[in-house]
């Protein structure tokens, strides 16, 4: 990579062509002054009216992004008011103030240090989050306190990219489109709030570039693509006409891919291949539906639990289940039965702590010795498949028992439902998630004793290459595309296809088209995705042929490293489609989590 190109993280797609402009959002030097004993009511006054102020100013920006964005993303700002209102963190400034005689903004500024060094301690990667929140509000109400601008984009007259080492939610909102074209921070990945907000504004943005300030100088001209993730320095006017090319032919491609959920998925060579939906939460349902799902291949149900303070009824369940099948009529809805455990442990269910959770007590074992917990989530799929219809499938199957134990509970809850005269179907179609090596290399016997296998890429890969899947210390070495997950997926759609069973992939993996390309050479012809990634899928289907991809898949499955098998993965898909319109480099997510399954 020339050393003109930095690379970060794309989180907001687009191009954007314009001079650098550095800001610098950070907390104001803030002198120490004490304060005479005399002044101290009148600090505690300054420090309570600064705190209205913010909040009120607050409410002010969740407003303009509910114009702007979404009544979601708007509640971002509520955890910045929800700050100023908690029942200690204000106070507690109050009394510094009180016992120290400190300055309002020097005793608002110990305090939040003094809490970010001890969330920042704990490593917790959700209270990174809510550090940036801390921070942001912090800022916010000392350069009030000493009476300083907070609108950075003031000066800034004509479109230009603006660089900083941290972007907060606030100040994105309040960006100009007409001048602000493009954004590059330091800090921050897809997730974080300014990420999300730069999203939905539209605003191409690429975070997580370390360095940028120092390798960025005010004035440098830039050429931004949020898409790829990447800065180009110093562009000449051919790679500047480029760039305006690739956005015109992107362009196209959005527009496609509105067109395409009306078409049907069929590869140039005429081979069918259905997609699905992955459904965290119940938003999903829709989302899914309006992006073209033919059905959900997984219904993650964790969340019943999550939410709750309890577990949920039967009732509540089965209520669910229907409301998801009737939303897909005339298609499947796979019900994945609790994966609870590693790290999907609620608060509802008192779990004992392990040295090694990953490899311990987790779902399908939780839930064969909490059988009353399983046995109600049957009988709500049960009643549920009265309706619509619904699958069953079991999650980190290492053990044939296992299919088979739940498979009778199946048969045992239908005629309970039965005697009890409830609208329910006698049984359901039980499938096998394979998502160890155990279940990879017995996958001819679950073929058997099963109604469908579904490969889990994230966890699979996770326990074959012995790579925790969350660590971003790993993430490298993270990839379903290493020789021996090839083997493993190759072998699972062999013994599906010779039992005559339908395989199919629900893993993070089967949403990322070069992989998709991958997994169809391989034999899959079902795959279940996060439902933003269903017209993209689609799109790729209809340019690849079968034959191509088979062909790609056997060169992958001879070669000797996960980046070989990249490569020819690239040359493949690039035979077909435009990769450039892609984000060729984008490393594999390691399994989305919904925000309600961990703490
Ligand atoms: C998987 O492991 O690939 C999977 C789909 O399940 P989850 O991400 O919920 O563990
Ligand atoms: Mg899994």
């Amino acid at each position: 990579m020339s050393d003109r190109l930095l690379k970060g993280i794309g989180v907001s797609a687009g191009i954007a062509i314009g001079p650098a402009i550095v800001v610098r959002w950070t907390l104001p030097e803030v002198p120490h002054r004490v304060v005479p004993r005399s002044q101290v009511t009148k600090e505690v006054r300054r420090l309570r009216a600064a705190v209205r102020d913010v909040k009120r100013h607050l409410a002010v920006l969740k407003e303009r992004v509910e114009d702007r964005a979404s009544v979601d993303e708007a509640r971002i700002f509520d955890a910045q008011i929800l700050m100023l209102e908690d029942q200690e963190f204000v106070p507690g400034i109050e009394d510094l103030i009180s016992e120290n005689h400190l300055t309002a903004e020097k005793a608002f500024e110990f305090k939040a240090l003094e809490i970010r060094d001890m969330w920042a301690g704990t490593g917790h990667p959700r209270l990174k989050e809510r550090i940036a929140d801390l921070i942001g509000v912090t800022i916010r109400v000392i350069n009030h306190l000493m009476h300083r601008s907070e609108d950075l984009w003031e000066g800034i007259s004509s479109p230009s990219v603006v660089v900083a080492q941290e972007l907060s939610p606030g100040l994105t909102v309040q960006l100009d489109r007409a001048h602000v074209v493009g954004l590059v921070s330091e800090q921050g990945t897809r997730t974080s709030h300014a990420a999300i907000l730069a999203h939905s504004i539209g605003i191409p943005a690429v975070f997580g570039l370390a360095g940028a300030i120092e390798r960025i100088h005010p004035g440098t001209m830039l050429v931004l693509d949020g898409t790829r993730g990447t800065v180009l320095l110093h562009p000449s006017p051919a790679e500047i006409a480029e760039a305006k090319a690739l956005e015109t032919r992107r362009r196209a491609l959005t527009l496609q891919l509105e067109q395409v959920v009306e078409q049907p998925s069929v590869t140039t060579d005429g081979c069918r291949v259905r997609l699905r939906g992955n459904v965290d939460l119940p938003d999903e349902i829709e989302a899914a539906r309006r992006h073209g799902a033919e059905g959900v291949g997984l219904l993650r149900t964790e969340f019943l639990i999550t939410s709750h303070s309890r577990l949920p009824t039967e009732d509540e369940q089965a209520e669910y289940f229907r409301r998801v099948g009737e939303a897909f009529p005339g298609h499947p809805v796979v019900v994945r039965t609790y994966d609870l455990g590693g790290d999907k442990f609620p608060a509802a269910f008192q779990a004992p702590p392990e040295p090694n959770p990953f490899l311990g007590w987790r779902a399908i074992r939780v839930c064969l010795d909490e059988p009353e917990i399983f046995r109600t989530q049957i009988r709500a799929a049960l009643r549920a498949a009265a309706h619509a219809q619904i699958q069953l499938m079991i999650p980190l199957v290492t053990r044939l028992e296992e299919v088979e134990i739940t498979r009778a509970m199946v048969a045992e809850e239908g005629i309970r439902l039965a005697r009890r005269g409830e609208a329910a179907a006698a049984s359901v179609p039980v499938g096998v998630m394979v998502e160890t090596p155990a279940a990879a290399v017995l996958a001819d016997r679950f073929a058997v004793i099963s109604d469908f296998l579904s490969v889990g890429t994230n966890d699979l890969t996770q326990y074959t290459l012995v790579v925790d899947r969350g660590n971003a210390r790993l993430a490298d070495r993270f990839t379903p595309h290493d020789p021996s997950v090839l083997r493993l997926l190759r072998q699972v759609a062999d013994a599906a296809r010779a039992a005559g069973k339908p395989a199919s992939v629900c893993g993070e993996m089967a949403s990322e088209p070069l992989s998709a390309l991958l997994l169809l050479g391989l034999g899959y012809e079902v795959l279940s995705v996060a439902p933003s990634a269903l017209p993209l899928l689609k799109w790729i289907v209809r340019q690849v042929s079968l034959t191509k991809a088979r062909a790609a898949a056997d060169a992958a499955l001879a070669a000797r490293t996960a980046d070989d098998v990249m490569a020819i993965l690239r040359d493949a898909m690039a035979a077909a489609v435009d990769l450039k319109l892609l984000d060729p480099d984008a490393r594999l997510p390691a399994g989305r989590r919904s925000a309600s399954l961990n703490p």
